[in-house]
């Protein structure tokens, strides 16, 4: 199985040039100019485009079970829409209902996934905390390829972790090599806003955002960031959605701290007027947390974006239709929070980044793909189109031009968040593990034909962080000796 990609400009984070990519089992085998291929080879034409690695997006949750239901879209119609789009790999979140094991819930997502139709890879959630949980996570780190830890700083008496097991958790994945990760927002004031709103009589909803203000946000961020210092972790924080976040990161990186960011496309260009829409249906459809955010905070995160305090895009894809949202018909907080994505990131960060200058293509390669991997340790077999990657390749066209819409997108959703909107820049051909699995509008999936990621744990990271640690523990012991010395 051969496939030979001929005549496009191939564009990684660190440079761009024009070349062919010979792929075989998988993998890119050689890239150059007019590259000759064995007489079966197919051949894409790229001409006029771009070949890009494939995007990852490192946050989706696939049939997630959450708030009494389950996401509508499973682990292949996902991953299918996600190549749809030129987004070759997932990383999902095993979510372990509380109280039980995290290699069971590890399991169980693990087959849920096998039907995933390109690559994925997990991030698993500690939502409570014993001697087992502690040795569950070494087992997954160092047997099951899961190098991140997620943790729920709000959804009380669900998901949510109390500082105390944050702070077991956080020591626990430096000892792994395993980096943590945090849903940062107050979940006991969120807990407290949103009984002060219902008591209001404000049941819809607008009610959602305003049980979650950014102040909610910016508190979390920063008390995880300070964990994570004083601890000596490096931390990723998932979905940030504001300035007040984007300030405790940008602090937390100019006193050296090693916090990554990731900014969920829905964030950078929806804004919360859509929990004010007259129809209850349109206004539900968009509740996910943390909510949309006033306009002021998009271009806050676009900078952020552009400058290197936030580094990835993600879309928390997570799908409820209007039947599930309508849980929440008398009570905003019963609403399932998520919504869809995955299909429509690349596209959406093109257009608005690239089109209007915000982003390089090298940039966009960058925060679509690139920085996932490095970040979670699977650079350069994915992320990057050069010898011995996986051959996970988008082929943009720059010019195409489409209207997002739920009538024709391929996500199991009844709602597309960009309705309406018209991007140009599209991927034309996508091509998963050598194989194109999307081109001309059409997808050529096969289900099962995904596999999983091992992601290894940190040593260069941590080798780093050991040494700051390191110097951080001898400063109190040297001021006493110079104390006792004077
Ligand atoms: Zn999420």
């Amino acid at each position: 199985m051969s496939l030979l990609i001929r005549g496009g400009t191939i564009v990684n984070a660190d440079g761009e040039m024009r070349a062919d990519v010979y792929c075989e089992d998988g993998l890119i085998k050689a890239i150059g100019p007019d590259l000759e291929a064995p007489r079966d080879a197919r051949v894409v034409d790229a001409g006029g485009q771009y070949v890009m690695p494939g995007g990852i997006d490192p946050h989706t949750h696939m049939q997630l079970p959450f708030m009494g239901t389950v996401a509508s879209e499973d682990f292949f119609t996902g991953t299918a829409a996600g190549l749809a789009g030129g987004t070759t790999m997932i990383i999902d979140f095993v979510i372990p209902a509380p109280n039980t094991s995290l290699l069971t819930a590890y399991d169980q997502w693990r087959e849920w996934a096998e039907k995933s139709c390109a690559d994925y890879s997990f991030h698993v959630a500690v939502t409570w905390w014993s001697d087992q949980v502690r040795e569950d996570m070494g087992t997954l780190a160092r047997e099951r390829g899961v190098n991140s830890f997620k943790h729920f700083m709000a959804y009380k008496n669900a998901i949510m972790v109390p500082d105390e097991n944050l702070v077991q958790s956080f020591a626990r994945c430096l000892e792994l090599g395993a980096i943590p990760t945090v849903h940062a927002e107050n979940g006991e004031l969120v807990y407290h806003l949103q009984a002060e709103v219902l008591k209001m009589g404000i049941t819809g909803p607008e009610g959602h955002p305003m049980s979650r203000p950014p102040e909610v946000e910016g508190e979390a961020a920063n008390r995880a960031i300070r964990v994570a210092q004083v601890i000596g972790n490096p931390l990723y924080i998932v979905h940030n959605s504001c300035r007040e976040a984007v300030e405790a990161i940008t602090r937390a990186r100019l006193e050296g701290q090693r916090v990554y960011g990731e900014v969920l496309a829905g964030h950078l260009l929806i804004d919360d007027s859509v929990y004010r829409h007259p129809d209850w249906d349109v206004a539900a459809a968009h509740v996910m947390s943390p909510p949309f955010r006033p306009k002021e905070h998009q271009e806050v995160l676009w900078r952020a974006l552009q400058s290197g305090i936030l580094h990835t895009t993600a879309t928390d894809h997570c799908c409820f239709c209007a039947d599930q949202k309508a849980m929440g018909r008398n009570d905003f907080t019963k609403i399932p929070n998520g919504t869809g994505g995955v299909e429509d990131r690349m596209s959406v960060l093109w257009h608005h980044g690239v089109g209007t200058g915000r982003l390089t293509r090298q940039e966009f390669v960058k925060v679509t793909s690139t920085a996932a991997a490095q970040i979670f340790n699977i650079y350069p077999r994915k992320g990057s189109v050069s010898v011995g990657a996986d051959a996970d390749i988008v082929v943009w066209d720059p010019k195409a031009t489409r209207t997002i819409s739920a009538k024709t997108h391929h996500q199991k959703v009844d709602y597309n968040i960009f309705e309406g909107m018209s991007v140009t820049g599209n991927a034309s051909t996508t091509i998963s593990r050598g194989k194109v699995v999307y081109e001309k509008g059409e997808l050529k999936v096969e289900k099962g034909a995904g596999r999983y990621v091992n992601r290894p744990t940190f040593p260069t990271v941590f080798e780093a962080v050991a040494k700051v640690n390191a110097a951080r523990a001898l400063k109190p012991v040297q001021r006493q000796q110079e104390k006792a010395a004077e």
